[in-house]
């Protein structure tokens, strides 16, 4: 890396060649104006068609453009992380490779950047080109995310985004294994705000989200900040066993005051009830322990510093990042933060 930039622009790709030049293209177009360096990160993410070949040849011709080769496909999540660990800039702009984030938004966020904000988040108000089923699936993807989980994950946003260094750092020493970036941006705080866009088609090329990917995805996020899967055992025990004693309560009713009983059956139904909701209980019971020991091994930080003041250099140039962002930026903004 020589020397840090104002701008990290990280992009996975995966058999994106028929993409890559146009992107490079229109992200040059729209850098270029703001009149700050910049560096284009693309991370092939194990293509098996010419996208590297490609990245490398505009390498030759612009020093900006920077590349991190996978030696096969680790999935976008782990693509974009790889992307910001080798980032420099004091901002890191997140980028889909097939031009359905426009690139021309840039701008906007870095404006939205230097009124204070840390992350800039790109939040689709339509999405184009996109069958029914995929726009369903998303939106009650996102719904559904949000009834499980205690971090607030806007809904309705992808991967595209700008971030301060600092939040950079942050994700950068959560190193987790199932990644679901929107989500630990989340978890991470800072001041945070969203510029909207239409997100366009794909400009080539098909979908690298199969089905497949996308309820990997999901899994990734709900399982990663969220252990109510592991509860569902320990509700579903209590109730049946309260239901298993109110029947016991009636069974013997009916056997000491009325003439009404079924000899065998009702005892069996009362014991398969209250044994299978004991059963049920302990399991929610291991659930809850197995929940905190996956929370430990996540080894995530136990909480992100935003500023240090005269304690000499905590996070990453949190010190200087101060001063320099005085000189950097407006007057920062009151703005209101919208989550
Ligand atoms: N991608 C990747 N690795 C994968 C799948 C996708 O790096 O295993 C990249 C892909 O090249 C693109 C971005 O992730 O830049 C989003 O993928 P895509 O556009 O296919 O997803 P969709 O927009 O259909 O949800
Ligand atoms: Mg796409």
């Amino acid at each position: 890396m020589n020397g840090p930039v104002f701008l990290s622009v990280v992009i996975p790709m995966y058999n994106e060649e028929e993409v890559i030049e146009t992107t490079y293209r229109r992200l040059t177009e729209a850098l270029e104006p703001i009149g700050e360096t910049y560096e284009l990160i693309f991370v092939n993410d194990g293509s098996r068609d010419s996208t590297a070949k490609i990245v490398r040849r505009l390498g030759e011709q612009d020093a900006r453009v920077k590349m991190v080769d996978f030696s096969r496909n680790f999935g976008h999540q782990i693509a974009v992380t790889a992307g910001m660990d080798h980032a420099s800039g004091r901002t890191v702009v997140l980028i889909d490779a097939d031009l359905q984030d426009p690139p021309e938004l840039i701008p906007e966020m870095i404006a939205r950047w230097r009124e204070g904000y840390d992350v800039v988040y790109g939040r689709r108000i339509a999405r184009r080109g996109e069958s029914w089923f995929k726009k369903l699936t998303a939106a009650a993807f996102y719904r559904l995310l949000r009834s499980m989980t205690s971090v607030s994950i806007p809904v309705d946003t992808g991967d595209f985004r700008l971030m301060d260094r600092k939040v950079c750092d942050a994700l950068g020493s959560m190193r987790e294994q199932s990644r679901f970036i929107r989500g630990m941006v989340s978890w991470a705080g800072f001041r945070q705000t969203s510029v909207e866009y239409v997100r366009d088609e794909r400009f080539a090329g098909e979908t690298k989200y199969p089905l497949r990917k996308m309820v990997r995805l999901s899994l990734d996020a709900i399982t990663s900040f969220s252990t109510k899967p592991l509860k569902i055992a320990g509700v579903l025990g209590f109730f049946m066993s309260a239901v298993g004693f109110v029947y016991l309560l009636v069974v013997l009713y009916q056997r000491l005051f009325t003439n009404t009983t079924q000899p065998g059956w009702s005892s069996m139904v009362v014991i398969s009830l209250l044994f299978h909701g004991i059963t049920l209980s302990l399991l929610g019971v291991l659930g809850e322990y197995i929940g905190r020991i996956y929370e430990e091994t996540k080894r995530r930080p136990l909480y992100v510093v935003a500023d240090r003041l005269n304690l000499g250099d905590g996070t990453a140039g949190s010190a200087g990042d101060a001063q320099q962002r005085e000189l950097l930026k407006e007057p920062v903004g009151t703005g209101v933060l919208r989550s």
